[in-house]
């Protein structure tokens, strides 16, 4: 065999989510692609704002051949950095300049440079399940241990005194997403407080700055008049990753940005040391164009784009409780956490979902047994056509 060992193993377990999209297409020849509800994927289908298209053409016309399409410093752009720091600094009375940002592609790459920056062979990373399976590639990918705390039952969100016995003189860093895939739950300033003060005390206790990595994908996807707070402001060893994938229905672009505060220990270093890793790990820098492009579409307003999901959000929710799912009403992000019905395991709920041309990810692909996610950012089309196949799942479960 010529593939690596470990490779081996994440061929054998191949993302379910990936695996269900190529299904969804494949139903979709089969029996017409509006006869298929895949809720499987969490790809925007609220479009680019018209800003984004508009200033690729200005961009392409108006910016020096060869200085846009050039290599760069791995960090990026200095414009774009700045641009970037100034819109932080207007939101979140921040002071950042150039040298807190560092240009990725995408939260992916992000949250890979930054744990490239900060693992040694057997460092421990926590997080707090359900989550973005995709974590634990990426710390093992440096030799890392991702380790998982639960969530509470109800809200989903960080059990502390389960977060602190998992604490130990091997843990490096946590991981948090909010708002959270897949549970929607937002974490407000409560429990960004109390984040902040576990990790603080245990760092004192062990002789360490404990990193939090905060995952920021879906910063903009808010609901109800809820907001996301800044995680950094609540705890100095902070490093965030910020993605235009959803904000700006950008996910295929790679583009997003890294925040390395001052007030994070050895900010230089790490700084540093993730614009090396953006390198040697092969992204070299973000994509240029798309950097111009954040340039100039920093400050767009995308509250239409939010409230597009919210209405999903309502719909979808809305059908569910209806039909006699129990399911968290979802705070921000674009998904909602089904809970499988009594008596069923999830991949019989999945098959069930399937029979009647249903695509959503069994919890087990968040380490989230008795779930089910449901993504929603599909057309409120799809939403409304679905009722009936959401009703017809039911009764097959026996909910009504
Ligand atoms: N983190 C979370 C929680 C996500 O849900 C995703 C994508 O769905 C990512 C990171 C990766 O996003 P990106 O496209 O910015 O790499």
């Amino acid at each position: 065999m010529m593939i690596s060992k470990a490779m081996k193993k994440q061929l054998e377990g191949n993302s379910t989510i990936r695996l269900m999209f190529q299904e969804g297409k494949d139903m979709a020849k089969k029996v017409g692609a509006e006869n298929v509800f895949d809720f499987s994927i969490g790809n925007p289908n609220v479009p680019a704002p018209k800003e984004v298209n508009e200033s690729i053409k200005t961009i392409v016309d108006e910016v020096d051949s060869v200085y846009l399409h050039g290599y760069m410093a791995n960090e990026g752009y200095p414009e774009t950095r700045q641009a970037i720091a100034e819109h932080l600094n207007r939101r979140f009375g921040t002071s950042y300049g150039v040298g807190n940002i560092l240009m990725i592609a995408g939260a992916a790459a992000g949250l890979n440079i930054a744990l490239k920056a900060l693992l040694d062979e057997g460092d421990e990373v926590i997080t707090f399940r359900p989550y973005f399976l995709e974590y634990g590639n990426y710390v093992r990918n440096y030799g890392g241990v991702l380790r998982t705390v639960p969530t509470d039952k109800e809200t989903f969100l960080p059990d502390m005194e389960e977060l602190r016995s998992a604490i130990s003189e091997k843990t490096k860093a946590v991981i948090i997403n909010t708002p959270n895939n897949p549970t929607g739950a937002i974490y407000g300033e409560e429990t960004l407080r109390e984040l902040s003060s576990l990790l603080s005390e245990e760092s004192r206790k062990y002789g360490t700055h404990i990193v939090l990595i905060s995952d920021e994908p879906y910063r903009e996807l808010c609901y109800d008049g809820l907001t996301q707070p800044w995680v950094a402001a609540f705890y100095p060893d902070t490093i965030v990753c910020y993605s235009f994938s959803k904000s700006l229905s950008l996910p295929g672009e790679r583009i997003g940005y890294c925040v390395v505060p001052d007030e994070l220990c050895c900010h230089e270093d790490i700084y540093s040391c993730m614009s090396i890793a953006n390198r040697t790990l092969g992204m070299v820098n973000a994509p240029s164009l798309m950097q111009k492009v954040i340039e100039r579409c920093i400050d767009t307003d995308i509250s239409e784009n939010v409230k597009a999901y919210d209405r999903n959000r309502k719909l979808l929710y809305g059908i569910l409780k209806e039909a006699g799912f129990e399911a968290a009403y979802p705070q921000g992000a674009f998904y909602i956490w089904i809970k499988t019905p009594e008596g069923l395991t999830d991949q019989e709920f999945c098959n069930i979902c399937k029979r009647h041309y249903v695509l959503i990810v069994p919890g087990s692909s968040f380490e989230g047994s008795g779930h089910m996610r449901a993504a929603y950012c599909v057309s409120e089309d799809t939403i409304r056509r679905s009722e009936q196949a959401w009703k017809d799942i039911a009764s097959e479960c026996g909910l009504r």
